[in-house]
C-alpha cells in the first residue's frame, strides 16, 4: 500500500460499506478511539435500554418480570444470536459469568474428560488469567496435573499422548498474532487431547468458525470488539459433541434439570444450560442484546477486509513519519483476510519509551494502550473507525514524537490500568 495522503483517506471513508455503522456507537467529538479492543465504546442505545429494562420490565412487572420479559432465558437465547459471530449453530452458546469462571469450568469439564492424561499445555504468551486459573485449578485437583508452557512457535512439536488439553488464546494480547483455529484443532485432536478455546480478541473482530474447526470448548468476553460494556457478561462454548459428558464443577441451581423443584440433589440440565450457574444478570445482557443490535446485519468478512486496510495504512504511515524513533513493529506484518489471519485487528509498536509516548497521546485524546514491558497497542475497530483516525494518529504520533511531550515526569508513573 503507497502512503495515503488525509484526502486518499477521505475518500476511502466516502467509499467504505461500514461506514454507516459508526452513527450506530456513542462516539465523542474530538476524540480518536484505539482501545475498542480493550473496552469498546458504548451502543447508542444501550444507556435507554437499560433504563428501559429497569423502568418497564423490573419496575412494572417485578418478580413477574422473570417470566414476562424472558429474563431466565436470555443467556441461552442471547448465547445463540452471538452463535452467528463465532461460527456457533443454536444450542452451543450461553452468555454467563466471566471469562476466567468460564475457563476454571470448561477446564475442569475438560479434564474429567480426560482421566488418563495429566498434561495441560499452553503457550506463554498466553493471557495470564488463563495461566492463573489452569494453576488454581490443579492446585484444586491435588496437584496431580502438569500445566506445560511453550513458546507459541514451538506449540505443536509438544502435542502428544500424555496431553490432555490445550489451552489457547486465539489471538496474541500483545502482538495480536492469530493461531489457525481450524488447523491446531486439528493437529491437537490427532493426539486425542481436546482444545479450549480463548477468543477474547477474536470474538467481534473478525470471522470465527468453531463449528467448521470441530472446536471441543471456548470462551470469551464481551466488552472487548463486542462492545457489551465494562465487565459485561461473557460467554462459553460446548461443542454438541461433548455435552453429555462435559460436567462444570460450578453445579448451581440453575444449572441443575429441574431448578424449581428445589430437590436436594444436584442432577445437571441437558445441553448447554448446565453450563449456567446462577441468576443471569439482566442489566449485564441487556447492554449485551444492545451489543449485538449493533452488529447485526454487519458481515464479518467486510470488517475483516477493513480492519487489514486501516492496520496496513497505521503501519505504513508509522514506518514512513517515525522513521527515526527506534520503532519495533510487534505484531506480524502480514495479514490475510482468511485464515491463517497472521495479524488479528491490532498493531503493536515496541518502545523503551512506550508508556510515556501512550500518555501523551491519550493527552492529546489519541486513546491507545500499553502493555508491559515496552508494548503500545493500538486497536482497530472497523465498526466505528475511520480512515481520517488512522491518518490523524499518525499526525498526532509524529508530533508526540517531534515535540518530546512524553519527555515529561507525569508520564513515566504506571497508572494502576494502563
Ligand atoms: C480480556 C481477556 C480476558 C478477560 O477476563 P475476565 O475474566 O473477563 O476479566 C480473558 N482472557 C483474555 C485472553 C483476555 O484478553
Amino acid at each position: 500500500m503507497k502512503n495515503l495522503t488525509r484526502a486518499d483517506c477521505e475518500a476511502l471513508d466516502r467509499d467504505d460499506p461500514l461506514a454507516p455503522i459508526r452513527d450506530r456507537f456513542d462516539m465523542r467529538e474530538g476524540v480518536i478511539y484505539l482501545d475498542g479492543n480493550s473496552l469498546g465504546p458504548p451502543p447508542k442505545d444501550a444507556a435507554e435500554r437499560v433504563r428501559r429494562m429497569v423502568s418497564d420490565e423490573w419496575g412494572a412487572h417485578l418478580i413477574g418480570g422473570w417470566m414476562q420479559n424472558g429474563w431466565m432465558e436470555m443467556p441461552l437465547k442471547l448465547g445463540d444470536r452471538l452463535g452467528r459471530l463465532i461460527g456457533a449453530a443454536p444450542g452451543q452458546v450461553a452468555v454467563v459469568d466471566t471469562t476466567s469462571i468460564n475457563l476454571f469450568k470448561l477446564l475442569a469439564a475438560a479434564l474429567r474428560m480426560r482421566p488418563d492424561r495429566r498434561v495441560i499445555l499452553s503457550v506463554q504468551e498466553n493471557f495470564p488469567t488463563d495461566l492463573y486459573m489452569i494453576q488454581g485449578l490443579i492446585e484444586l485437583l491435588g496437584n496431580r496435573h502438569d500445566l506445560r508452557l511453550v513458546p507459541e512457535a514451538e506449540l505443536t512439536e509438544h502435542l502428544d499422548e500424555s496431553v490432555a488439553l490445550v489451552t489457547l488464546t486465539q489471538t496474541n494480547f500483545k502482538s495480536g498474532f492469530v493461531h489457525d483455529l481450524a488447523d491446531l484443532t486439528a493437529k491437537i485432536q490427532a493426539v486425542g487431547a481436546l482444545t479450549l478455546w480463548d477468543l477474547a480478541h477474536s470474538a467481534g473482530a473478525f470471522p470465527v468458525d468453531l463449528d467448521a474447526a470441530g472446536a471441543d470448548f471456548a470462551v470469551g468476553c464481551s466488552y472487548k470488539y463486542l462492545n457489551a460494556g465494562p465487565g459485561g457478561p461473557a460467554f462459553l462454548y460446548v461443542a454438541h459433541k461433548h455435552q453429555e459428558l462435559a460436567h462444570q464443577p460450578l453445579t448451581g441451581w440453575l444449572g441443575h434439570a429441574n431448578p424449581f423443584e428445589f430437590s436436594n440433589d444436584y442432577q445437571p440440565a441437558d445441553g448447554i444450560r448446565r453450563h449456567v450457574c446462577s441468576s443471569p444478570g439482566v442489566l449485564g445482557l441487556v447492554a449485551f442484546e444492545a451489543a449485538l443490535d449493533a452488529l447485526e446485519g454487519v458481515d464479518m468478512a467486510a470488517v475483516r477486509e477493513k480492519s487489514i486496510t486501516l492496520g496496513d495504512l497505521f503501519i505504513n504511515l508509522v514506518e514512513a513519519r517515525c522513521a527515526n524513533h527506534n520503532f519495533t513493529l510487534a505484531s506480524p506484518r502480514e495479514a490475510n483476510p482468511t485464515p491463517p489471519y497472521g495479524r488479528g485487528s491490532q498493531v503493536s509498536f515496541a518502545h523503551d519509551q512506550g508508556y510515556a509516548i501512550i500518555q501523551a497521546l491519550i493527552a492529546r485524546s489519541v486513546v491507545g494502550d500499553f502493555r508491559a514491558p515496552n508494548i503500545m497497542r493500538f486497536g482497530f475497530t472497523p465498526l466505528h473507525m475511520r480512515y481520517i483516525d488512522v491518518f490523524d494518529t499518525v499526525e498526532h504520533l509524529a508530533q508526540v514524537l517531534g515535540r518530546r511531550e512524553w519527555d515529561v515526569e507525569a508520564y513515566r508513573e504506571r497508572k494502576a490500568v494502563t
